[in-house]
């Protein structure tokens, strides 16, 4: 990918479906691209092809998704979107920047250029990002006023451990963003997972959120209760995952 180009994959207008601000109006900005492939989510048919890989490769598949993706080069042309979409509600809402991995951008003079704009206007401000890449909060102000939405990726991602997990950036994420969180996404098994969620957690006090995996409101319905039990039993917040509730869809419209 050509790095100094930056990606939107699709923005739109929602509620937010899980983690903190579930059931919040939401501009929804998709970048495209990521640092990681995690394998370890399955296999989907595109175009007659089975493909490993996250959810969201539409937003991760440089190869297969460039051409249907949009470049920017400057943070007017994105603060433009996100004006239309204020000017139409008539009120201001909760901002997600999401992905792929929204965080390969983060010294990206367009991307920067909008948190900087967002977080100057008072916008509530969420980047949903997998915590492996932290910037720099000294130099990038802006990212103090910013959640970060932390989605440390577990084994079964099939991602190794070195470059799912990066300390140093969960550190700075969890301590310099703004009331930042985790959240995980697990499946029936949960219980495999408790020991390195713990481990990622650890000494850090802000709050974790667990959800349950599921494509459609039928698997979300069968995953739900386990997950609940281990949210009791560890003291985890339990977040459901409402646009799929909702819509029966991973997309929140
Ligand atoms: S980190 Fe997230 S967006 Fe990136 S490949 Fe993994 S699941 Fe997909």
């Amino acid at each position: 990918m050509d790095h100094a180009s930056l990606y939107l994959v699709e923005d739109f207008f929602s509620i937010q479906g899980e983690g903190r601000h579930v059931g919040v109006p939401s501009i929804f900005l998709r970048f495209g691209g990521c640092n990681l492939r995690c394998p370890g989510f399955g296999t989907h048919e595109i175009d007659g092809e089975r493909v490993e890989g996250c959810d969201t490769l539409r937003a991760v598949d440089v190869k297969r998704f460039k051409k249907s993706w949009h470049r920017y080069q400057r943070a007017t042309e994105l603060i433009a979107i996100v004006r239309a979409y204020v000017e139409n509600a008539g009120y201001r809402p909760h901002v997600v920047l999401t992905g792929g991995e929204p965080m390969i951008y983060h010294d990206h003079p367009a991307f920067y250029g909008l948190v900087g704009w967002l977080v100057r206007e008072g916008f509530v401000v969420t980047i949903e990002t997998n915590a492996t890449i932290a910037p720099d909060f000294d130099r990038y102000r802006a990212y103090g006023g910013v959640t970060f939405a932390m989605a440390v990726k577990l084994s079964n991602s099939g991602e190794r451990v070195g470059k799912r997990v990066v300390h140093s950036a969960i550190m700075a994420l969890a301590s310099r963003g703004k009331d930042s969180f985790f959240k995980f996404t697990l499946d029936p098994r949960c219980d495999t997972n408790a020991d390195e969620i713990a481990e990622i957690v650890e000494g850090y006090p802000n709050e974790i959120y667990c959800m349950p995996l599921g494509e459609n409101g039928e698997e979300l319905a069968a995953n739900a209760p386990a997950v609940a039990e281990f949210c009791l039993h560890h003291g985890y917040r339990y977040s459901d995952r409402l646009h799929v509730r909702l819509w029966n869809r991973q997309e929140r419209r």
